[in-house]
């Protein structure tokens, strides 16, 4: 409920388009392959997917269908009880189409498949090791559920051979009943980030934040601090966008400053890096800051 605000201008932004692009939408045709760049119509498709002259490219591609179990108040994906069964075929065709593509990090991503025993974790993990087999350069996240807490789960991914493990808090503790469907919390959301930190140190744990809910200052502090403290790495924050208008309404749209003192704020508590911004997503520029990071 509420008010619709009116979009600040500096979320009225063109989409600029790189020489990757049409090979990587061709590509894309020709493997049946759905990315969340498209489908959600990101408006950093020109820079991730370009790369530039001397930056790295980076796509996210959505494993296990387009169909969702669930139903997050922000998120405009389809859902369905019983969605079609995984196409078995989905690892090597997915590895082969990325390997084609002038990319340097790939994020895997899917809707959650609560249908699935597993939650498609085996799917993931086999997604990753085609992909290394094919290209072992390639820096490879998985973008995972929450398998509704199931730790086992979290453990296939991350000795996959993957580079980051990310999971996405989405909001602050206060209003997680509110935004995430009622299957997601945030308890279980920080133990899947803890335990693939403890599991495998080395691989990196990413998290992401969506600000404008109407959260407090000091709730994003806290959330910041949680996340510290469970020992994840890296953390984006971006503006929330209402995607339709049956989803949450956007209660604030947070000033590029503020998301400035959220940057800085995330370099000062020692996460490797903090990416914030009105248009930055999960996986906004990854491969660069993660590049640079492991560098
Ligand atoms: Fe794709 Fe994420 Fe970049 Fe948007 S931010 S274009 S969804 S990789
Ligand atoms: Fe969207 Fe993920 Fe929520 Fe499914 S679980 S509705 S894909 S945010």
């Amino acid at each position: 409920s509420g008010e619709r605000l009116r979009l600040p201008p500096w979320l009225k932004t063109e989409i600029p388009v790189g020489k990757n692009f049409s090979k990587i939408k061709g590509s894309l045709r020709s493997h049946k392959l759905h990315t969340v760049c498209e489908e959600a119509r990101c408006p950093n498709i020109g820079e991730c997917w370009g790369g530039g002259k001397h930056e790295t490219a980076t796509a996210t591609i959505m494993v296990l269908g387009d169909t969702c179990t669930r139903a997050c108040r922000f998120c405009s994906v389809k859902t369905s009880r019983a969605p079609p069964p995984p196409d078995p075929h989905e690892p090597i065709n997915t590895a082969v189409a990325v390997c084609e593509w002038n990319l340097d990090y790939v994020v895997l991503t899917s809707v959650d498949r609560d249908d699935i025993p597993d939650g498609g974790a085996a799917h993931f993990a086999e997604t990753v090791r085609e992909i290394k087999k094919m290209k072992p350069e390639m820096l490879v996240e998985c973008l995972t559920p929450d398998f509704r807490g199931n730790l086992e789960c979290v453990e296939t991914i991350v000795e996959s051979g993957l580079n980051v493990f990310a999971h996405n808090i989405e909001t602050v503790e206060a209003l997680q009943r509110s935004v995430r469907d009622p299957r997601a919390n945030y308890k279980q959301s920080m133990s899947v980030l803890e335990h693939a930190k403890k599991f495998r140190p080395d691989v990196l744990t990413k998290t992401s934040l969506m600000v404008g809910l109407g959260e407090r200052d000091d709730e994003v502090v806290k959330v910041m601090e949680d996340l510290r403290a469970i020992g994840v790495d890296c953390l984006t924050v971006g503006q929330y966008m209402q995607p339709t208008k049956r989803h949450l309404y956007v209660k604030e749209y947070v000033t590029p400053e503020k998301f400035r003192h959220w940057e800085e704020l995330g370099k000062k508590m020692g996460f490797l890096y903090t990416a914030s911004g009105p248009l930055v997503r999960s996986s906004y520029k990854a491969g660069q800051y993660i590049g640079h990071v492991m560098s």
